[in-house]
């Protein structure tokens, strides 16, 4: 066990669907969010993840409110 406790670039990309959904444990978290300050192709990754994310929460209630307004 060193006291290295980075993480590849693959384990971070495998982690991230977990990290996004706030379902890793602070220090993974912590180790990703280092990771994203080290390395910029990580950093695109999650930026490209968050804007698909708040894209589709943005979408939905929109959809909703659209569908409602069609039925009534
Ligand atoms: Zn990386």
């Amino acid at each position: 066990m060193g006291h290295t406790a980075t993480l590849s670039c693959s384990e971070v990309r495998r982690q991230l669907p977990a990290y996004l959904n706030g379902m890793v444990d602070t220090e993974t978290a912590q180790q990703l969010r280092w990771h994203f300050g080290q390395c910029q192709n990580c950093r695109l990754v999650v930026r490209t993840a968050l804007n698909t994310l708040s894209q589709h929460f943005m979408r939905h209630p929109a959809e909703t409110c659209e569908e409602k307004t069609h039925a009534t």
